[in-house]
């Protein structure tokens, strides 16, 4: 293996001893002298240092968008994760993801790499439209609605932007303790090193470590009832544009063409009809699950699944931690904090928002206390807006389970609509 890359990551370098301190800031200096002649400050956020040292642990979606969004500071960012290769095939970006990326300079190499996913298309399992809802441009919005990418494709472009400015993941890596000590945070290392930060970011996912450890095993998502299975496979001329198949007791089949002669396959099924085997045994059991698509393209589909190892399988869950997500200088951020089902598609673009936001306040309040609270003022309303919508749109789905309907209870597209337009308010 090339030094330094893993798994086709960059890695940073083994660092020689215990995390060093950076030099004492100029503003640090000034806050030391101006206490000197007025005594300690009551209150006064002005002279509270800035986070200088921040700690990210987890670099999926929220933690690379993070570190991005907060490389044009002279913050010394550390990032490590346990198994940084994304999981899953694909991934939709709506505007407000979009608009978050934009800000941090990522929105053209996004869009490079995607595909536009304008409407919604539901059809029956014959291939016969059921519903077809444009999500058009909204005018003056200098960026699509909605685009399909792989997430490769995502994480390589939000990990590329940060080789410039020295930020590299540590792979292989995860936190075996986190202690609080005043405004700062003590935590070790699985590679033996030990670090101290004044902010550390958990960015960990839906079984995040550092949930459970700082705010306790009493956090936990909700299984739904429900699974997806999502893979890659060959693009077929006559998928131009993203579509869903209901099949009958729940099942649906999505199709999303992405650049580079490939598409974006998933199928969610309710629980009660999901008996996963071994990995070798989900194929099989797709072909089974897909016998039922009868529009032209299925047979193709069907007969160019990948081998079970590249069919990746998850149940979906949900969850939403009480406000607020920080204790002491420890956050959470994406699915850390909110988990939802993939149906109103906003997981990703959640946790992207979470960490736009998270890093505005930063570097608008020297504060962390505040620039937390602020944080939390402008998330939690709007990801518990995501996650019910989400969760509402996957039970709709589960009803449908045992009862045969050819077509289950789908999104109305008024509410969709609705839905989409409360994305694109300001945050
Ligand atoms: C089937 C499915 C389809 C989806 N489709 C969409 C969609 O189309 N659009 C959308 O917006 N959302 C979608 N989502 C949701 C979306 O994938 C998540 O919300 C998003 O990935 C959350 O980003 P995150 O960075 O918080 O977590 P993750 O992307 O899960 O990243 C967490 C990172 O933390 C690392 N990690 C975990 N534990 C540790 C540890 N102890 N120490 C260090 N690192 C650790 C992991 O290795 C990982 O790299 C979908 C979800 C599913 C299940």
């Amino acid at each position: 293996m090339e030094p330094g890359v893993r798994g086709g990551r960059h890695v940073a370098p083994a660092r020689p001893g215990p995390f060093h301190r950076r030099p004492t800031p100029p503003h640090a200096r000034f806050q030391r002298r101006h206490q000197e002649l007025t005594g300690p400050p009551h209150h006064d956020w002005t002279f509270m240092p800035q986070p200088r040292r921040i700690l990210i642990v987890g670099a999926g979606i929220a933690g690379l968008t993070l570190a991005n969004a907060l490389r044009d500071t002279d913050a010394e960012i550390r990032l490590v994760d346990i198994d940084s290769r994304p999981i899953g095939s694909g991934v939709g970006l709506s505007g407000n993801a979009l608009r978050a990326l934009d800000a941090h300079g990522l929105l053209q190499p996004v869009l490079a790499g995607s595909s536009l996913s304008m409407h919604l298309h539901m059809c029956e399992a014959d291939g016969t439209t059921l519903v077809y809802s444009e999500r058009p441009q909204p005018e003056g919005q200098p960026y699509p609605d909605n685009v399909v990418l792989s997430r490769k494709v995502l994480a390589d472009i939000l990990l590329g932007s940060l080789i410039e400015r020295g930020i590299t993941v540590q792979d292989g890596v995860t936190i075996t303790e986190v202690r609080q000590a005043g405004d700062q945070v003590i935590t070790d290392f699985t590679d033996g090193e030990s670090g101290t930060f004044d902010l550390v970011v958990g960015a960990d996912g839906f079984n995040s470590l550092i949930r459970r450890r700082v705010f306790g095993e009493e956090f936990r998502t909700g299984a739904l009832g429900q699974a997806g299975y999502r893979w890659l496979t060959m693009g077929i001329p006559s998928i131009t544009h993203g579509r869903m198949y209901l099949g009958a007791d729940g099942l649906k089949l999505g199709l999303y063409p992405l650049p580079g002669n490939t598409i974006y396959a998933f199928v969610t099924k309710p629980n009660g009809r999901i008996v996963r085997g071994s990995d070798r045994l989900v194929r099989t059991e797709m072909i089974e699950a897909l016998k039922q698509f009868t529009f032209p393209e299925a047979a193709r589909i069907r007969a160019d699944l990948p081998p079970s190892n590249e069919i990746h399988f998850g149940p979906f869950s949900a969850f939403l931690m009480p406000a607020p997500w920080y204790r002491g200088r420890v956050v959470l951020i994406g699915d850390a904090a909110h988990v939802m089902p993939p149906h109103g598609s906003s997981g990703a673009a959640m946790a992207i928002e979470d960490a736009h936001v998270l890093a505005e306040e930063l570097k608008q309040h020297s504060c962390v206390e505040e620039a937390l609270e602020r944080f939390m003022g402008r998330r939690f309303r709007r990801t518990q807006r995501a996650v019910r919508q989400s969760v509402r749109q996957c039970l709709a789905e589960n009803a449908a389970d045992g009862t045969g309907l050819e077509s289950p209870p789908t999104i109305d597209p008024a509410e969709a609509k609705e839905y989409w337009e409360y994305l694109r308010e300001p945050i």
